[in-house]
């Protein structure tokens, strides 16, 4: 699937791919990791983001997923807003 993630700072929006999970698949996992767990930290999403592997401050309001284009082809804009969890 693939994330799209904005810097609330820059204004800057970078995709990030990731191959290890669906969005929706098995009750939402995907949905689940970036929105509730490790990765909906901003110190997770900076990395996404830039694709740098480097230490960044924990946070939530620094970075935040605009739209995701699932595996199967799925839109899902602004999740942040429209999830049900969270
Ligand atoms: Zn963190």
């Amino acid at each position: 699937m693939r994330v799209f993630i904005r810097d609330n700072e820059t204004g800057e929006e970078a995709e990030y791919e990731d191959r290890r999970m669906d969005w929706n698949f098995d009750d939402g996992i995907g949905e689940f990791m970036f929105l509730e767990a490790n990765w909906s930290c901003d110190c997770h999403r900076h990395v996404f983001h830039t694709g740098i592997y480097e230490d960044f401050p924990c946070g939530e309001t620094r970075y935040t997923i605009t739209k995701v284009i699932d595996t199967n082809g799925d839109i899902i804009d602004n999740p942040e807003k429209t999830s049900k969890k969270k």
